[in-house]
């Protein structure tokens, strides 16, 4: 990340802070809901196979550059999927920059071709080592592999959701993130109960040891883009939500922080790890804020 634009979001972080702002920074846009994957943990995919178009994806970037949000998420479903009468991803992604959104990320399970020099970040979901990745998102570890050793950029980030079935991965994740060409850091979430899903899910205390495993991976040089000094408040859902800097937009409708704030009393056992840190650095936490400046300016 450019120093001026670390400026920028230090203003925007300050003001917010010190006025109590609810004014969001960041924004999500749903491409489409398609997914080429049925994922064990997943609740949205292929919910309506809508493949939202490009007008309407561009009307939703303009709406929310106009309403300051400065960082931009691209998602699905598997937002590769997403595609208008000729106009690409990757497109979007240009058009975005264009824009004059400082940042542009696109979240992806990586099943697709890798090739988005634009982009700040693709968040490429690895959800363990082979077998425990496969037993959660079919055989498709050796492809994302092969994708990202091909990627055109080293803007990659590896992004996996902890869960039962692979919490005892983080290691290995880890170690593909630093041993892999094009990868640049690591990301973790917990899961997430969604209705259907909740069998997943961790404990508290299960929680805390793989947090724990985070912190000292991360000690050891690791490349993880999460910040410890929030891990407290992840592990004991002890943040403020909704996160109001944080808004996500599909087919034209606007939330608060995710689409997940509909579903009662999920915010409660939230497992976004963003959620729990943006919440946290607009809230004024000290540790946080510096945390962030710290970690974003070596990986993003
Ligand atoms: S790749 Fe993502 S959207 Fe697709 S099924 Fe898996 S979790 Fe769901
Ligand atoms: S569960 Fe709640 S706090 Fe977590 S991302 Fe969704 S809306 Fe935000």
């Amino acid at each position: 990340m450019k120093f001026s634009t670390l400026l920028k979001f230090t203003y925007f972080g300050i003001t917010t802070v010190l006025f109590k702002r609810r004014k969001p920074i960041l924004g999500s846009i749903i491409l489409t809901d398609k997914c080429n994957l049925a994922c064990r943990h997943c609740a949205v995919s292929n919910l309506t196979s809508a493949v939202y178009p490009y007008k309407q994806i561009k009307t939703e970037m303009q709406k929310l550059y106009a309403e300051g949000i400065r960082i931009l998420l691209f998602y699905g479903g598997e937002p590769f999927l997403w595609g208008d009468n000729g106009v690409t991803l990757r497109d979007l992604v240009k058009e975005a920059k264009q824009l004059g959104f400082a940042i542009v990320n696109v979240v992806t399970n990586g099943t697709f071709t890798l090739d988005l020099p634009e982009a700040d970040l693709i968040l490429v979901s690895l959800d363990g080592e082979k077998e425990k990745h496969n037993e959660i998102r079919g055989d498709t570890y050796d492809l994302i592999l092969a994708n990202i050793n091909k990627a055109t950029s080293a803007n990659i980030c590896l992004y996996m959701a902890i869960n039962q079935i692979n919490k005892n991965d983080i290691e290995e994740v880890c170690e593909t993130a630093m041993q892999t060409k094009n990868v640049r850091a690591v990301s973790f979430n917990f899961h997430t109960p969604y209705p259907g899903t909740e069998y997943l899910k961790l404990t508290r205390e299960q929680k805390q040891i793989c947090c724990d495993r985070i912190a000292e991976l991360s000690g050891r040089g690791y490349p993880v883009l999460n910040l410890q000094s929030a891990f407290p408040y992840i592990v004991n859902n002890t943040f403020k939500t909704p996160c109001y800097q944080c808004v996500i937009m599909e087919n034209e409708k606007q939330w608060i922080c995710g689409r997940c704030l509909d579903i009662k009393g999920l915010c409660q056992e939230c497992g976004f790890f963003f959620a729990a840190e943006y919440s946290l650095v607009f809230s004024g936490n000290l540790k946080v804020i510096f945390e962030m400046f710290k970690t974003y300016l070596k990986y993003i």
